[in-house]
């Protein structure tokens, strides 16, 4: 008989659901957590959410939705860390943890769900205190980041790879963004396949959504033109309009986009009156990888006149960006996912994303955009003029964004992922953890210091 889940621990140690997105470590994974909580919590099941407060001013427990609590857990400086900095704190963050579940009567938390390697390490030491399954979303994966590297990219170190071994091997449940991850998992870490499930993240579809204009198909001009979101953002009516959305990092690639730009202009120097790039997000990581670089770029290339950098803003006033914009350019090196192709696509505005990842089930390629192998800028500036040409299969990609964006809802995320939570508690039996011949030799890695926790 299936068993009923009433509350989950998330566990999001290096970032905070109450983070402003696009900005610092804070992305699609922020979001993912925020919506699928809010969702569950609707459905009647509480979620605890904890992270590692980074401020002495943030209170122990701040209410999220109801039903949804955020749990700053002290642990550390009270400032942000880079992500290679946490692994010494995990020991401190996970006995928080426990504390926190200790002052209830046993059993208070039925699953954990852990997300990014990290927290999947202080979710090992939950489960075996508290007897409940693990449930682990790796977002990314360093085996994977390390063979697609952007130029002055670092590599992601072995300790993280072994840290993310072990949890592979301990979990219940992974949950994969996609089959291709899903494959991933299995191949690259040896994962079990009877224990990966493949949970498309969502879309907000009442926030993402078009501007009336599109949905009817009686007008002549392309519908963003005439829109709102172009007036609110201060965009001429005519101007041909590329966005770049996220943190500003090597492996996001917005340099391909300014690079791509430029050769446009070159080809077609009539453009320059009409063209706008805009780049929303901040800087990535702890703030040493900068977007002055970025503008620094569009100097050098001779384009500061038609590039506009905007802050990370709220998901509001980004769902006017993406209406605003004629085509959102995704040119990744990587992407677990890509929140940000989706979003646009629900807005109504066609893609054009590199065939990496995530990317490639989160754009129908010829449907809902249009997508490129490799980074060539050449290669972008050749697809983004010949769109800019014919409006007419403009029109039919936003369309048919539109279409693929609907099946791409949150409410779906949520269905099949109470699925596997459901088949995670059911068939769980508190036995001892797995052991690979990875998890075996790892005692030097500094992830395995956070496997020792005091309780
Ligand atoms: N985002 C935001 N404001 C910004 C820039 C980005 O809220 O100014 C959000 C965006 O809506 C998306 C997420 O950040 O949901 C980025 O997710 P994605 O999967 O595209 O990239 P990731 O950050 O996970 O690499």
């Amino acid at each position: 008989m299936s068993r009923r889940v009433n509350r989950v621990a998330t566990i999001s140690v290096h970032t905070s659901p109450l983070d402003q997105p696009g900005t610092g470590d804070a992305g699609g994974m922020n979001v993912y957590i925020v919506e699928v909580a809010r969702r569950l919590a609707a459905r009647g099941i509480e979620v605890d959410i904890f992270t590692r407060a980074t401020s002495r001013a943030l209170p122990p427990v701040a209410e999220l939705a109801p039903g949804v609590l955020v749990r700053n857990v002290v642990a550390g400086p009270f400032e942000e860390l880079d992500k290679s900095e946490l692994p010494a704190e995990l020991c401190g963050f996970t006995s928080g943890v426990l504390r926190t579940e200790a002052s209830y009567d046993p059993g208070h938390y039925d699953l954990l769900h852990t997300h990014y390697w990290l927290s999947g390490q202080a979710g090992l030491a939950a489960k075996r205190r508290w007897g409940a399954p693990l449930v682990h979303s790796m977002h990314t994966m360093a085996k994977v980041k390390n063979a697609a590297l952007a130029e002055g990219d670092t590599p992601e170190p072995q300790g993280r790879v072994l840290g993310e071994q072990q949890v592979v091997d301990a979990a219940d449940q992974l949950v994969a963004n996609t089959a291709k991850e899903a494959r991933e998992l299995v191949e690259l870490y040896g994962a079990d396949p009877a224990r990966v499930a493949t949970v498309n993240p969502g879309v907000d579809l009442s926030l993402f959504r078009p501007e009336a204009a599109l949905l009817s198909r009686s007008t002549g001009l392309l519908p963003h033109r005439t829109g709102p979101a172009r007036r609110r953002l201060r965009l001429p009516r005519d101007a041909y309009v590329l966005l770049f959305v996220g943190r500003i990092q090597p492996l996001k690639a917005p340099d391909v986009l300014l690079r791509a730009a430029a050769r446009m202009l070159k080809d077609d120097p009539a453009l320059r009156s009409k063209l706008v790039v805009a780049v929303v997000g901040g800087p990535s990581g702890s703030g040493r990888s900068r977007p002055e670089g970025l503008q620094a770029l569009a100097a050098e290339l001779g384009i500061s006149d038609v590039v506009r950098f905007e802050p990370p803003c709220p998901q509001e006033e980004l769902a006017d960006w993406y209406r605003a914009a004629d085509v959102t350019v995704v040119p990744s090196h990587n992407e677990s996912f890509g929140l940000v192709a989706v979003e646009s696509q629900a807005c109504g505005t066609p893609v054009v994303a590199a065939a990496v990842g995530g990317l490639t089930t989160a754009v129908r390629d010829g449907e809902s955009g249009l997508l490129i192998g490799g980074h060539d800028p050449n290669d972008y500036a050749a697809v983004l003029a010949r769109l800019h040409a014919d409006p007419v299969r403009h029109t039919r990609l936003a369309r048919g964004a539109v279409r693929h964006a609907q099946s791409l809802g949150w409410d779906h995320t949520v269905d099949q992922l109470v699925g596997v939570y459901t088949g995670a508690l059911t068939t769980f039996s508190p036995a001892p953890v797995r052991k690979s011949a990875s998890t075996s030799t790892s005692t030097s890695a500094s992830a395995s210091a956070s496997l020792t926790v005091p309780v």
